[in-house]
């Protein structure tokens, strides 16, 4: 990829939508680039696209994007104040997740994204997105729920998928979705603080 030629990311998803570099591009109806703030301080990064996703060339809006709205909603954010893509472009035929060769092709195309919107913290939702950004196999039991320090200062804090919590849907105590309560409340924690220490540095 000629990174140094692009400068915003509506450039960079323009080049992307002809990219082949993998095989799932054979059976992509549209690709799913992302969508929000570019200039967001919070970044959503989750597995890949859905069908509903892979129709409408749009992230997250399916039955898990309603749910991950709500989510946000639940702390006062809104969609277009974050931004929401996924660790590959486009859609694992059968939902099915996606192969760790598939994910390293793709991944130029997420590292530009993050280099140009620069947020405070990525939350990662689910394995894929989590172990390919943090390099770890724990699964996302083990792993969500904290913050880890990533490159260049950002912050990564791994989340359910909300696909997931549609599965699971009990909210009593310690139930995913309960504990997804709390880890988006600690987002909007930790974004408030690193935000003020932003502003005052
Ligand atoms: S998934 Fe990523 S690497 Fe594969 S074809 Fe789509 S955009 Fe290219």
């Amino acid at each position: 990829m000629q990174a140094k030629a692009i400068v915003t990311l509506e450039a960079l998803a323009e080049r992307a939508q002809g990219c082949q570099r993998c095989g799932l591009a054979r059976t992509r109806t549209h690709l799913v680039f992302g969508e929000g703030d570019p200039q967001a301080d919070l970044m959503f990064v989750g597995e890949g696209p859905g069908e509903v996703e892979d129709q409408t060339g749009r992230p997250f809006v399916g039955p898990a994007g309603q749910l991950l709205t709500q989510i946000l909603g639940s702390v006062g954010l809104k969609r277009d104040e974050v931004y929401i893509t996924n660790v590959v472009k486009c859609r694992p035929p059968g939902n099915r997740v996606p192969t760790r060769q598939e994910m390293e092709a793709c991944w130029d195309w997420l590292a530009a994204q993050i280099a140009l919107i620069r947020p405070l913290i990525i939350v990662t939702l689910g394995n894929a997105a989590t172990q390919k950004l943090l390099g770890r196999t724990e699964g996302i039991g083990q792993l969500r729920g904290r913050f880890y320090r990533w490159k260049g200062g950002i912050e990564v804090f791994p989340m359910f998928h909300p696909s997931f919590l549609l599965r699971n849907p009990s909210k009593k105590k310690g139930s995913p979705k309960y504990l997804t309560w709390l880890d988006i409340q600690a987002v909007k924690e930790r974004l408030s603080l690193l935000r003020s220490q932003t502003q005052d540095a």
